[in-house]
């Protein structure tokens, strides 16, 4: 059930009293804490057993409140964030001196974004300073996008779960280093590249590798307990085949286009047509495919424009290497 008002204050008490509250917002559901209360920030990495060096988003109820918690704001954020925001934009700014080194990993920039929720803005504006979250999963797992799937990961490690239903993107904000000569994305999100160059009045780049930390670039992150290949899509049916007969239960991301065509496999998700569905039911599929007990997954890279290029980047993590344990 949606949060109510008494939820909405009950739980700004809890971040003023250093505890952990996990919050919707448009994107993923978030694990928030105090953001000046380094202590409580602390606890978010404990949590999600994230290493330190890690770096936090700070939400924040309205873009005026921007000035407070950087150095300074050059003209290209203040275009983007009178722009996108409330939406799936963080900036990345140089910090302010309210922000505490915990939430930034060391780092002295800061992620800041305002969150385009309903129940995400009624907290950020009853407590009245900034929450920095992460998304609400244990490190390296697919993200949460129901309270459901909060409390099934998290349980009672978190001191209250706020409801707003399942999130309307699905995807991670889009990440935009506003810090050097150009605006460049350390992780494509919900705002797409055509978005952003749009605003701008020119491309931005997405570099491979940056100077900053950002913990999306490890090899494995937002994976399911299967594991994924990433295949052409003419292969799909073939390596779905070949896989499930050499003995693995085998779940596949399916295009829209073969949705009629024969499966060999142990389950199916149908993917929707529009890169908007996809990107909203992208963590869902994985966990449904994990609940069925697939042990492999097969998909292919939706094509690399608009929200693709953040599906792509989610799957491509997903399927990335992992530590072995
Ligand atoms: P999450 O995806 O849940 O781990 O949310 C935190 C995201 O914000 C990570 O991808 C971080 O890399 C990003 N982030 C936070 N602060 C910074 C920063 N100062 N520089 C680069 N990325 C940051
Ligand atoms: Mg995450």
């Amino acid at each position: 059930m949606t949060a109510t008002s008494s939820d909405i204050e009950k739980a700004a008490g809890v971040l003023r009293a250093g505890g952990l509250v996990a919050l919707p917002t448009e994107t993923v559901y978030g694990l928030g804490a105090n953001a000046e209360d380094p202590a409580a920030v602390t606890r978010i990495f404990e949590v999600k057993g994230r290493p330190p060096t890690h770096p936090l988003i700070v939400h924040v109820a309205a873009a005026a409140q921007l000035d407070d918690w950087v150095a300074e704001v050059p003209p290209a954020a203040r275009l983007l964030a009178d722009r996108f925001w409330p939406g799936p934009l963080t900036l990345v700014l140089r910090r302010g001196t309210r922000v505490p080194l915990e939430a930034t990993g060391g780092l002295e920039t800061v992620a800041v974004r305002v969150p385009d929720h309903p129940v995400a803005l009624a907290l950020l504006s009853a407590f009245g300073g900034g929450v920095t979250a992460p998304s609400a999963n244990r490190f390296g797992q697919v993200s949460p996008t129901t309270a459901a799937n909060v409390r099934s990961e998290l349980g009672g490690a978190v001191d209250f779960v706020l409801d707003g239903g399942p999130c309307e993107v699905g995807v991670e904000s889009t990440i935009v280093d506003v810090t050097g000569e150009q605006p460049a994305i350390l992780r494509p999100g919900g705002v797409t590249r055509e978005d952003l160059a749009a605003v701008l009045g020119h491309p931005v780049a997405v570099p491979s590798t940056s100077g900053v930390r950002v913990p999306g670039q490890h090899p494995s992150h937002y994976a399911p307990r299967a594991r994924v290949v990433l295949v052409e899509p003419k292969k799909i049916l073939a390596e779905a085949e070949l896989a499930q007969e050499d003995g693995c239960q085998v779940g596949v991301f399916l295009p829209p286009q073969l949705a009629d065509a024969p499966v060999k496999a142990h389950a199916v998700v149908v993917l929707p047509e529009s890169p908007a569905a996809y990107a909203r039911g992208l963590y869902g599929f994985l966990r449904e495919l994990d609940q069925q007990g697939c042990d492999l997954i097969v998909a292919s890279l939706p094509p690399e424009e608009g929200l693709g290029l953040a599906i792509g980047n989610r799957l491509r993590r997903a399927a990335g290497p992992r530590a072995v344990t």
